[in-house]
């Protein structure tokens, strides 16, 4: 069974180890340390040459009792800042930070309950399926520990990311998304003595920008477009301007839609300027897909697995989408079956971040649960 004083004292540990993305280092040999006390063998993957953190994506296998296919388990280990110095405040059942910084539950109920959960196994001796667990690198700037992990090293095509807010919830969808850069190009002239001779490439811009749509385009698209540069100086004529943006939508299709209006808008914009210097002014856009969407299904036997887990404990499960992008969005496409579960973790990503104890306990309390389940009835 779950302990919760050790689970609790664990947590607090987890939350006083700095780790920005990239810098994961202290964390992960301190998370490998605690497997390796517990008679695994943890390891990392090469994902460091790619991603450029301190170390690659921690990797522990935990050999089943049963004959199984083995269920994978994801957690991050990396937050966003400002997270120097977290001063941990237990209060009336809540954890939190002193305002000054973020709490880092995101996501370290995640890797705490994986912990724990080991630990629980151990002692609780009951049949359970061989579990993978991956602690993914740089997961907050672009999924990049997920993006270039080595899949060689897993063999589970199902299991689930501890990365969502209430234990009651399971997150089985989540959009696609897009980022994108668009140039502007004018020429530049003095803006006093001969503006005639220049094009202005802040004016294109935003007259392309104002041509776009921005924010909730029907209720599961968005867009947003959130820097714009450009010029040197203000007594030149700007020859240069460019704005970055994003694009979300649970639909490909309505992507690629938004992904054309874009390039339209901007050739429709840049020709109503008559060509003056070779071929300025112009306009280019590029765009990087960030995420790609998933959604299971709601008859999926993962979810029926959750489902009774969660009946088990005493806990109302229901269904959701996000609108974020998560590690699950990429064990996904490499065609690893996953959902995501909650940790207890709110107000991420704020320095209000809190956890009531009482989810992170509910949260840890239904991963044991599944695991038995799927030592009892075997996937
Ligand atoms: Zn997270």
């Amino acid at each position: 069974m779950i302990n919760p004083e050790r689970l609790l004292l664990e947590f607090k540990n987890l939350l006083q180890i700095e780790s920005p993305s990239l810098k994961e280092g202290k964390l992960a040999y301190y998370l490998a340390d605690i497997f390796e006390a517990l008679g695994l063998k943890p390891f990392f993957d090469t994902s460091s040459e790619a991603t450029g953190s301190e170390v690659g994506n921690l990797i522990v296998k935990i050999p089943g009792t049963i004959s199984s296919s083995p269920l994978l388990f994801c957690a991050h280990l990396d937050t966003v800042g400002p997270c120097e110095g977290v001063e941990v405040i237990e209060e009336n059942g809540v954890i939190r930070s002193n305002g000054k910084t973020i709490l880092g539950a995101d996501d370290k109920a995640g890797i705490v309950i994986l912990v724990e959960l080991v630990k629980a196994l151990k002692e609780t001796q009951i049949p359970h399926p061989p579990l993978e667990f991956v602690f993914t690198t740089a997961e907050e700037i672009g999924l990049l520990g997920a993006k270039n992990l080595d899949y060689h090293h897993l063999e589970a095509k199902m299991g689930f990311v501890l990365d969502a807010e209430l234990p009651e919830e399971i997150i089985i969808g989540a959009p696609s998304s897009y980022q994108f850069v668009i140039k502007i190009k004018g020429k530049s002239a003095h803006a006093g003595l001969e503006p005639e001779k220049g094009i202005n490439a802040i004016k294109i811009l935003a007259q392309i920008i104002t041509n776009l749509p921005t924010g909730r385009i029907d209720q599961e698209t968005t867009m947003n477009i959130g820097k714009i540069n450009g010029g040197k100086y203000i007594n030149i004529v700007p020859d240069f301007a460019i704005a970055e943006g994003e694009i979300r939508s649970h639909h490909e299709e309505k992507l690629e839609n938004l992904k054309k209006q874009i390039e339209t808008t901007i050739r429709e914009v840049i020709e109503s300027y008559p060509k003056r210097f070779q071929d300025l002014p112009s306009g280019e856009v590029n765009f990087t897909r960030v995420f790609k969407a998933f959604h299971i299904e709601e008859k999926d036997p993962l979810l029926e697995i959750v489902k009774k887990a969660g009946e088990r404990i005493g806990l109302t499960m229901s269904l959701k989408k996000k609108e974020g992008g998560s590690d699950a969005n990429v064990f996904n496409e490499r065609g690893i079956k996953c959902v995501i579960l909650g940790t207890g973790m709110q107000k991420v990503h704020t320095t209000e971040e809190f956890i009531r104890i009482k989810d992170l306990l509910n949260s840890a309390r239904l991963v044991f649960e599944i695991v038995k389940l799927c030592g009892e009835n075997p996937l």
